[in-house]
């Protein structure tokens, strides 16, 4: 399968980690879009929020679970932060394998919602 976010978790492609475990993995993105932009991931291949079932749901909680942790770590945690799924072309989802934006370190400024 041809997809860049199992290259990286197979280390076929490097990226600076920030955290791992045995379920995800947290890296910074390779275009930050804030001072502080990582990108965590299932390590499974999941398409997209799309696809999530009971299953694929285990992986989302444990993100979720680890977010304040990589948020302490990478120093966003005081101030806040912004967490971020694009899901399809609508969405603008760029890479088809599941993930969370996670960006801080300044005022991230307007929103959606
Ligand atoms: P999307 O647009 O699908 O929500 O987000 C994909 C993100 O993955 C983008 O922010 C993009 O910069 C990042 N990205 C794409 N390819 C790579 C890569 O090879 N390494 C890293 N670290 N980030 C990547
Ligand atoms: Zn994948």
């Amino acid at each position: 399968m041809d997809c860049v976010f199992c290259a990286i978790i197979n280390g076929d492609i490097p990226s600076k980690t920030v955290y791992e475990d045995d379920m995800i993995k947290a890296f910074y993105d390779i275009e930050p879009q804030a001072p502080v932009h990582i990108i965590i991931i299932p390590k499974l291949h999941i398409a997209s929020a799309n696809e999530i079932g009971e299953d694929e749901a285990k992986y989302v909680a444990h993100i979720f679970a680890k977010i304040p942790q990589i948020a302490k770590e990478a120093g966003i945690a005081e101030n806040g932060y912004r967490i971020i799924n694009n899901c399809g072309k609508d969405g603008g989802q760029t890479v088809g394998h599941l993930h969370f934006h996670l960006l801080g370190g300044r005022d991230l400024g307007a929103k959606l919602v």
